[in-house]
């Protein structure tokens, strides 16, 4: 009975950058969550020292969670009453914090761009590579501390290397070329302003086209047991910013080694079952990639909340005139692009005893 008691207690978390658009989805995620129970908020010092329901310009469909409503937002500085922290920090100052947290002990859990690329820190999408977690024990080692920062990419990444990770295994991509429309919940808070994007599309998203073109590589490259070897093929991303609220569609052409046919891939995507779904975490899809036949499929509009926002939708599976097979993708780029992703990842350092 005792045993099964303690079992119960739920692991205290904190969010940095509670107040921020990813920060919110942080807060929406986790209300009820099994395992994690949010006991700190975190933001700059404009907003810290004041009720979170005060501080916050809360933007989801939800209200705040009661629990959440009256706590003080604190400043993000390593004394949060917890051991785990997600961070949806402003990138302009993501990195120096993200690193305090981890040198005095925290596991932090990043949706920024700062750590992804660094040699020591997993960039890790449970479906594709868990074993990127190998390098938690050298980046302890590197940086001589009991902390840690674990990534997840960048959300137009998220989905094209979703949607590869059984693909380069099967076949060996050689080459990827790729065409997002994204959504303005991307950008933030208010983001990009309603004259320039409303019946428009803007063809530049500041940074997005080099972080798709190198994550992607580190995600679906090996480890070898100090860093990580980038996968070998090219990929050329070109982004744009579409008038659509949440989703992102990316338009995908892939060149592969050995030969196969769209059904193939279609079935290797569609029987997919990776370690989340294997282990039954709690945010985990049913299935990571929903294949759609219809023809004019997937859609944000119709298809952004499927598998609770964390499937990537696969569709248009067809020949390349070009390179060998095109297809379309689509995700929720604040779900599993973004808060969603990193919760997905806490559950699987968990399982694996990570979080002790
Ligand atoms: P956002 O809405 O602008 O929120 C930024 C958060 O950072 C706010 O809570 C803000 O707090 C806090 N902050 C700003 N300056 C700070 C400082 N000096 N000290 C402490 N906290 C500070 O941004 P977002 O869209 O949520 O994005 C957050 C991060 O996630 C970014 O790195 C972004 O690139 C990444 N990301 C976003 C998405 C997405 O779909 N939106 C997807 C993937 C990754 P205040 O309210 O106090 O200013």
């Amino acid at each position: 009975m005792e045993n099964k008691k303690a079992m119960s207690v739920k692991i205290p978390v904190g969010i940095l950058g509670a107040t921020g658009a990813v920060g919110q989805k942080f807060i929406k995620l986790l209300e009820d969550h099994p395992w994690f129970e949010i006991t700190e908020v975190a933001a700059s010092e404009r907003t810290s020292g004041k009720l979170y329901g005060d501080a916050a310009s809360w933007k989801q469909v939800t209200p705040i969670p009661a629990a959440i409503h009256n706590l003080e937002v604190k400043p993000c500085t390593p004394e949060l009453k917890c051991r785990v922290v997600f961070s949806g920090l402003d990138a302009n100052v993501a990195g120096p914090i993200e690193e305090d947290f981890a040198r005095a002990g925290y596991i932090v859990l990043s949706n920024s761009k700062n750590h992804r690329l660094d040699e020591d820190v997993p960039l890790v999408i449970p479906e594709v590579n868990p074993d990127h977690l190998g390098l938690i024990p050298v980046q302890r080692q590197n940086r001589q501390s009991k902390g840690y920062i674990v990534t997840n990419s960048n959300c137009t990444t998220m989905f094209l290397a979703m949607a590869l990770g059984p693909i380069h295994k099967a076949f060996k991509v050689e080459k990827v070329f790729m065409v997002s429309m994204q959504a303005v919940s991307g950008a933030g808070y208010p983001g990009v302003a309603s004259l320039d994007i409303l019946g428009n599309v803007i063809p530049y998203i500041g940074g997005e086209e080099e972080k798709v073109e190198i994550e992607t590589r580190k995600i679906l490259g090996t480890f070898n047991g100090k860093t990580i070897d980038l996968a070998e093929f090219p990929v050329s991303a070109q982004c744009n910013r579409v008038a659509v609220e949440d989703g992102h569609t990316e338009s995908v052409s892939i060149k592969l080694a050995k030969k196969t046919t769209a059904a193939e891939i279609a079935s290797l995507l569609e029987n997919y079952i990776g370690v989340p779904q294997k282990l039954r975490l709690p945010s985990a899809p049913e299935k990571p990639y929903l294949v759609m036949e219809a023809q004019d499929r997937p859609q944000p509009r119709f298809d952004v909340n499927r598998h609770k926002g964390m499937a990537t939708c696969v569709g248009r599976i067809r020949p390349c005139s070009i390179f060998d097979f095109k297809l379309t993708l689509m995700g929720h780029n604040t779900v599993r692009g973004a808060a969603g992703a990193s919760i997905l990842n806490a559950e699987l350092l968990k399982a694996q005893g990570l979080l002790e």
